[in-house]
C-alpha cells in the first residue's frame, strides 16, 4: 500500500531519437524522485555527444546505466536486484559495461567496485560531466569512479534531452542539493549542499521548451522555496556575498515572476516546497499569475510537534496551520498535497493521533506516505533507536492512507459541476477513446477525445469523480490556446 512518487515510472528505460552517426548503445534505467529522472536527461544529453544511441533492449547494450535512489532501504534493494540481472547478462556479454549513477553511487562510493565487484563505473550526481573521461577509463579496462560533490555544479549549461517525453510537459531543474538536514533524510549526504541555478539559463531553457511545443514545466529542486541566486555558489555562503550581489539576488518568488512573465501561456508548476522556507511572496506570485498552477506539494512528515522537532523540521504544527490558512485565504482553490512518515523513532500513539488530526484540518488533495526506513549516516540512525515495531509502522501507515483516500475523494467532489481548464497529456490508460490531462490543481481529468489533440488546453465540465480522477466532457478550447 506504500505510495511511491511516480510509481509507474520507477525503473523505466529511456529512449531517445536515433542519431545515425552514433554507433554505441546505451541502456539507462531510472529510479527515485523527479530529480533523478531529470538528471537522466542530462546524462543522455552528455552521452549522445559521445556516440551513444539509447536502446530499450538490455541484451543489445554496450553500456548499462542505472540512476539510483537511496531514500528508503526498499529503493536500494530494488536497484540491487537489477544489478544482479545486469551481471547475469554481462556473463554472456563480457564487453558490456555497467555503471551506477546517482544517490546510491554517492552513498556507497567505491564499495560497489572494491567489495562487491558488480559494476565497472560509479558516478555521483555532481560528476556527470566527467562521464566521457570515465567511459574512456572503462573502455581501457579500468574501473572508474567519480563521486566528488560540487559547490557550484548545476548543469545549467547542459541542454537536457527530453526522454520518453509526451512533448507537453517537462522538468526544469533549478536547485541542486539540500541544506535542511532533516534527521531521517539521506539527501544532504548523497546530493551535497544546496546551490541555485542561474535564472538566465533557466529562462533560456523554458523559452526553448516553449519554442519546441511544450506547454507545461515543473521547476524542480529538493526545496524550491529556498532558491537563491546571487551570482553562483552555495546558499550557505550567501552572507559572504558582496552588497551588489545581495541587492541583485533572485529568490524563488522572483524566479516564479520571471518565468511566468517570460511565457504567459506556459503552465508553471514547482516541486518540492518545504514549509519552513515557503513565504507569502511565493503564494502571492501564484495568485497573481494565472499560468502558475494552483497546487503546492507541502510535505509535513508528522503532525506532532515533538516528532517534528526530533526530525529537525524547523516549524511547529501551529506554524504549518498558519501557512495553510494563508494559502487558503490568498488562493482559495489551491490544491495541497503532503509527504508523511509513520513510525519515526519514539513515535507514540498520541503522536500518530496528532498526524491524523493534522490531516483532518488540512484535508489534503493528494498524499505520498511512507513507513520510516532508517538510513545509514543520517542523524536519526546515529542518535536514535529505530524503536517502532514494523507492524506498528505499517498499521499507522495504513490508517493515514485510508484517511488520505477519504480526503482525496472529498476534494475531487468539490470539482463536480465546475468547468475547468485541462491540458491534454495523452490517451487515458483505461480507454483509447478518452484523453487524460490535468487541471491547474494537478488532478487527473479524463474525457472523450472528440476533435481535440495532445497539448491542447481544453475547458472540461466535470460530471463524475473517483478519489483520484475527475471524469467530464469538453465544452471547447480554453482561452489559453
Ligand atoms: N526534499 C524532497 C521532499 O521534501 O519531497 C525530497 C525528499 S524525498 C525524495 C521525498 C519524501 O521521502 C520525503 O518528503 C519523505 O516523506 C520521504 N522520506 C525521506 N526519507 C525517508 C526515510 N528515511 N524513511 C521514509 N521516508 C522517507
Amino acid at each position: 500500500m506504500e505510495k511511491v512518487i511516480d510509481e509507474s515510472q520507477q525503473g523505466s528505460t529511456l529512449s531517445l531519437e536515433k542519431n545515425e552517426n552514433n554507433g554505441r548503445k546505451l541502456y539507462i534505467e531510472s529510479y527515485g524522485c523527479q530529480m533523478n529522472f531529470s538528471d537522466s536527461e542530462i546524462v543522455a544529453s552528455i552521452l549522445a555527444k559521445e556516440g551513444f544511441n539509447t536502446t530499450q533492449n538490455l541484451n543489445d547494450a554496450d553500456l548499462v546505466l542505472v540512476n539510483t535512489c537511496s531514500i528508503r532501504e526498499k529503493a536500494e534493494q530494488t536497484v540491487r536486484k537489477r544489478l544482479e540481472k545486469f551481471n547475469a547478462v554481462k556473463r554472456t556479454k563480457p564487453n558490456m559495461k555497467v555503471g551506477v549513477l546517482g544517490c546510491m553511487a554517492e552513498r556507497l562510493k567505491s564499495k560497489f567496485l572494491e567489495e562487491e565487484k558488480i559494476v565497472d563505473m560509479v558516478v555521483g550526481p555532481d560528476a556527470y560531466k566527467d562521464l566521457p573521461n570515465l567511459i574512456q577509463e572503462i573502455d581501457e579496462g579500468r574501473n572508474a569512479v567519480n563521486v566528488i560533490l560540487s559547490k557550484d555544479e548545476t548543469y545549467g549549461d547542459v541542454a537536457p534531452v527530453r526522454l520518453n517525453s509526451n512533448g507537453v510537459s517537462a522538468f526544469v531543474s533549478i536547485t541542486r542539493g539540500c541544506d535542511n538536514m532533516c534527521t531521517f533524510c539521506v539527501v544532504p549526504f548523497t546530493r551535497g549542499r544546496e546551490r541555485s541555478r542561474d535564472p538566465q539559463s533557466i529562462l533560456e531553457e523554458v523559452n526553448d521548451l516553449w519554442e519546441r511545443g511544450f506547454k507545461e514545466i515543473t521547476l524542480l529542486g529538493q526545496n524550491v522555496d529556498s532558491y537563491l541566486w546571487y551570482g553562483g555558489g552555495l546558499k550557505k555562503n550567501f552572507d559572504q556575498a558582496s552588497e551588489m550581489q545581495k541587492a541583485t539576488s533572485v529568490n524563488f518568488a522572483g524566479l516564479l515572476e520571471l518565468v511566468a512573465q517570460a511565457q504567459p501561456k506556459m503552465r508553471i508548476r514547482f516541486s518540492t516546497s518545504n514549509p519552513q522556507d515557503m513565504t507569502l511572496d511565493v503564494i502571492e506570485a501564484m495568485a497573481k499569475h494565472r499560468n502558475i498552477c494552483k497546487y503546492i506539494h507541502l510535505p509535513v512528515q508528522s503532525g506532532s510537534n515533538r516528532i517534528l522537532k526530533a526530525m529537525n523540521r524547523l516549524h511547529t504544527r501551529e506554524e504549518y496551520f498558519e501557512l495553510i490558512d494563508d494559502i487558503r485565504k490568498i488562493i482559495p482553490d489551491c490544491a495541497i498535497s503532503q509527504d508523511m512518515i509513520t513510525g519515526f523513532p519514539t513515535e507514540t500513539e498520541e503522536d500518530h493521533q496528532d498526524t491524523l488530526s493534522l490531516m483532518e484540518y488540512v484535508k489534503y488533495d493528494f498524499g505520498f506516505m511512507f513507513a520510516y526506513s532508517e538510513r545509514p549516516g543520517t542523524l536519526a540512525e546515529r542518535k536514535m533507536e529505530d524503536d517502532v515495531p514494523e507492524t506498528t509502522k505499517k498499521r499507522r501507515l495504513q490508517e493515514i492512507i485510508e484517511v488520505q483516500q477519504k480526503h482525496s475523494h472529498y476534494r475531487t467532489q468539490q470539482h463536480l459541476g465546475k468547468t475547468e481548464e485541462v491540458l491534454i497529456e495523452g490517451a487515458s490508460k483505461k480507454s483509447e477513446a478518452h484523453w487524460m490531462g490535468r487541471n491547474s490543481q494537478n488532478t487527473v481529468v479524463v474525457f472523450p477525445k472528440e476533435h481535440y489533440n495532445v497539448g491542447d488546453f481544453v475547458n472540461v465540465k466535470i460530471n463524475e469523480c473517483t478519489s483520484a480522477t475527475l471524469i467530464g466532457e469538453a465544452v471547447g478550447y480554453s482561452e489559453n490556446n
